[in-house]
This record gives C-alpha cells, structure tokens and sequence, in this order.
C-alpha cells in the first residue's frame, strides 16, 4: 500500500500531513499525487469525499516549493476553479493546512459581498487563488487580476460548474491563461460535454478514476423506524438521547419543518441548531463551526443546506422526514460513515406516502431495509399499510451510493446573474507565515450548501434539467 512517504513531498508537507493526521493516501490521491508531481495534467473522475482536494493540493504546494518565485502585482502562480463559494472557502483552507509550513499567500474570490477587499487582496500577487468562475472573470474583466502568470490551473468538480452554467465563464478564464501550464480536472461524473471541456483544456493528460460512490457510505447501517406522524418529535429526541451520538446530522423536507424540529428538540433539553436557505451566511458559518468543534452534537438541515456540510465524525444521520426523491437519501446517509468510520442511518417513516418514498429507495438501493415498528396500536398512522420487507435478502449495510451531482436529486436550476448587483465573492486574502495554521481542515466542513440559493425553488420540488448554456449567479 502506498503511503505518503513513497512520494517524496517536500518535508513542510510532510510534517503538515502528519498533523492533519493523514497516514494513508486516499485511491484518488495514491493514483494523482505521483503524476501530478510529474508536471503532467491530469483529468480525474472523483468525488468530493474522496480527499481529491489533497490530491491536487499536495502535488501543488510541492511544485510550488521546488520553484518559489515571488508573484507578481496582480497575479497567481495558481487558479482553482470551484463552483460555489463554500467549496472554495473550503479548498483554500485545505491548501492553508497542508501548506501551514510554508510561506504562502492565498486569496478567495467568490459571490456574495462586494468586491472591493477581494481585489486588494491581489494587489500583491498571491500565490494561490481560488474562486468562482464568475467573480473571477469579474476581477480579470476589470483588471484587478491578470491570469498571464498562471502556472497551475484546477477545475474541481467541472460537471457542477457546467451544470451550473459556468461553461462559458471558464472558456473564457482558460483562454486568458498561459498555454504552457498543467491543469488539473476533476470531475465526479464524465459524460461528454465535460469530456469535451476537459479534451479542449488539458494536454495528454493522464486519466486517473476512483468510483468512491461505493466506498462512502458502504458501512452505514440503516435503520426503518415506522412512527405515527405526531410522535416523531418525540421519537427522535429519545432517540438522539438514546443512541451513542458523537455529530447527528438530522433531516428535513422544508425549512420551516427545519425549525420546528429544533425548536422541538430544545424543548426536550437536546441542543440543536437548523442550517436552511433562510438563514444569514454568518449564521450558517457559526452554526458549522459549533458543529464541527462539537459545541452542538446535533444539526438540522434541508436537503440543500446540508450539500454543504461536510463534517468528518457524523455518526448518526436522521431522516425525520423521508426525501421524495430517492437519491437524495443516498446522499444524505453518505454524510456519516465518512473517513473510515461507522455510522448509523435512522429513516422515521409515518403514514403511506412516506412509506412509498421507501419503496422508491429500495428499489434505488437493491435493498430491503429492516424495519422497526413504533406505530401505537389503532393510530391513523397504524392503519396505513405497512411496506412489504421482502425476506430472505441481506439488508442492513449496504453499498450505498452518493448519488452524483446530475441526479434528479442533486441538479442544480441556472441562474440569471445580475450584473453589478453586489452578488459576488467573499474576499478574503489569507498570508501566513511559517508554522502558523490558518484555519485547520482535516475535519472540515466541505461546502457546496451556498448555492442553495440558486435552488430554493427546487427543495419541494423535482428536478429539472438545467440549461447549461445560461450564465448563474455567482
Ligand atoms: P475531499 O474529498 O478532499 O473533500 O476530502 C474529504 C475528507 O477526507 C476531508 O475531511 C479531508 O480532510 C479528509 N481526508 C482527505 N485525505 C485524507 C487522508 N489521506 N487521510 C485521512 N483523511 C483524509
């Protein structure tokens, strides 16, 4: 088995990965890191949880080292390319903790807040940005950033940003870029528009894939707790003070129901916080990071809001409400199990509609989930038909998938980017010196949950499909 070792990173990073507590490359980085320190693009099919963003950043940081020169106003030595804002926040981070060693400069260029800090942050020159497509063609078309110094080019999760309609921002941003540079593509889906792009965008590029759709959440065990529909308040905060819950990540349809749960579970002494479209960026940062360090064991979050959330250590995730579609349960059960460890994933399911979302999952999954009853006895609830639990299959750990990012229940609706509407990026410059940790990863949260905005419309309702060609707001 490969180890970090065999690659011969440079010893800052060497010394980072140890703190970060990394002992084993992942798939995708034991196949990328050695070519990528080659020089050699390379185009990769992966997903996030995969620990793909070490193995673009390692490799990176690497080269970086080997050949430091000092950027020039105005420039980066490194572009990453991501499709939401949180993503970003996210990647820059990983690069701050694995680089924590090393003198770098970083800046973010994502939507959101207006975009003067942002622009002053590369006044310098850094030697790492990474931004939304949009805002970043936004600084270069107003001359706050030039991209003729770009050594490195990463495009992280390509099948979103086109699905998102960024396809045009980034022909744009990649013909703006030095012919001679090694671009990095990762895509957790391949199909031939993003084959295309990546064909149009990299040279001979080494192909590298892992199929981490299996690996996730393949040790979640799942559990069927049929309820009446009034009792489930009840039930799950007996089951939250039951059940030896290190991070519960519990689900909603809506955000009002959202609320209404953490309002429920306050009241039964259960600290809890709800992460939705409504509430304020703020809001939803503290709230991650309270959940992260542990101050509140349990969160409750829509569909939406919870693509953002990526917390190692989530031991139980609860569906108070069952999704109607169903690969937004694969999703959502792919949220525990994470880095190796177990997880538990309990389904609370009341009344014949819910019970047909079970079906649709089952089906989905090739799984018969085993079932527990706590319907009382003559409830409306009781009456409903129970599912068939079909005998004779195995049923409680599966080898589920994360559904991937053009799912029905994952598709994300384009939309219209305001021009000049203060709609764009969170700037942030981050310089730090040797030996000073800026924002530490390993457990980070992995955030994609921002756009939600762009997809309120869609948390009650199916998917479509979106128009690739129209510029999103970003
Ligand atoms: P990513 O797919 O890059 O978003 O990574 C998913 C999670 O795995 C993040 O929390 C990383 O910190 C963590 N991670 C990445 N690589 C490793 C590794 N080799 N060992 C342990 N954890 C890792």
């Amino acid at each position: 088995m490969t180890s970090f070792q065999d690659f011969g990173l440079a010893d800052p990073i060497s010394r980072a990965l140890k703190e970060e507590n990394y002992l084993t490359p992942t798939p995708i980085q034991a196949q990328t890191i050695p070519l990528a320190l080659t020089g050699r693009d390379v185009v990769g099919i992966a997903q996030t949880g995969t620990g793909k963003t070490a193995a673009f950043a390692l490799p990176i940081l690497h080269r970086l080292l080997e050949h430091r020169v000092r950027p020039q106003p105005k420039t980066c030595r490194v572009l990453v390319l991501s499709p939401t804002r949180e993503l970003s926040g996210q990647i820059l981070d990983s690069f701050n903790a694995y680089g924590r060693h090393i003198r770098l400069s970083s800046a973010l260029a994502i939507g959101g807040v207006p975009m003067g800090r942002q622009v002053r942050s590369v006044m310098q020159g850094v030697e790492i940005m990474v931004a939304t497509p949009g805002r970043l063609l936004d600084m270069v078309q107003s001359n706050a950033l030039k991209l003729n110094s770009v050594e490195f080019l990463v495009l992280d999760e390509a099948d979103r940003m086109l699905d998102m309609g960024f396809i045009n921002d980034i022909r744009k941003i990649v013909a703006k870029l030095p012919i001679k540079r090694q671009t990095l593509f990762f895509s957790a889906t391949m199909p031939k528009d993003i084959a295309d792009l990546a064909e149009s965008m990299l040279r001979d590029p080494a192909r590298v894939a892992v199929t981490p759709v299996s690996s996730t959440a393949e040790r979640v065990e799942q559990r069927i707790i049929q309820v009446d529909f009034t009792a489930k308040p009840a039930i799950l905060a007996q089951l939250l003070k039951q059940e030896p819950v290190n991070r519960a990540l519990v689900f909603t349809r809506t955000k009002h129901g959202a609320d209404k749960v953490v309002k429920g579970l306050v009241k039964a002494g259960i600290p809890a916080e709800a992460i939705h479209g409504n509430k304020s960026q703020n809001h939803r940062e503290r709230t991650l990071v309270a959940f992260r360090n542990g101050d509140i064991r349990t969160l409750v979050a829509t569909d939406i809001a919870a693509r953002g959330i990526d917390v190692d250590g989530i031991t139980h995730v609860v569906n108070f409400d069952l999704p109607n579609v169903p690969e937004t349960y694969v999703h959502r059960i792919g949220r525990t199990a994470r880095a190796g460890a177990d997880g538990v994933a309990i389904s609370l399911i009341a009344g014949a509609e819910e019970m047909g979302y079970l079906r649709d999952i089952e089906r989905l999954i090739r799984v018969s989930l085993p079932r527990e009853d706590r319907r009382t006895p003559g409830s409306r609830d009781a009456a409903a038909p129970a599912p068939q639990h079909r005998a004779g299959r195995p049923a409680p750990r599966v080898h589920a998938a994360r559904p991937n990012e053009n799912s029905p229940g994952s598709s994300k609706g384009p939309r219209r980017r305001r021009r000049g509407g203060g709609n764009h990026g969170v700037p942030q410059a981050n310089r730090h010196e040797s030996g000073r940790p800026q924002g530490g990863k390993a457990d980070g949260m992995k955030a994609d949950g921002i756009q939600g905005v762009a997809f309120l419309h869609r948390e009650s309702r199916p998917a479509r499909k979106p128009n690739r060609n129209q510029r999103p707001q970003h």
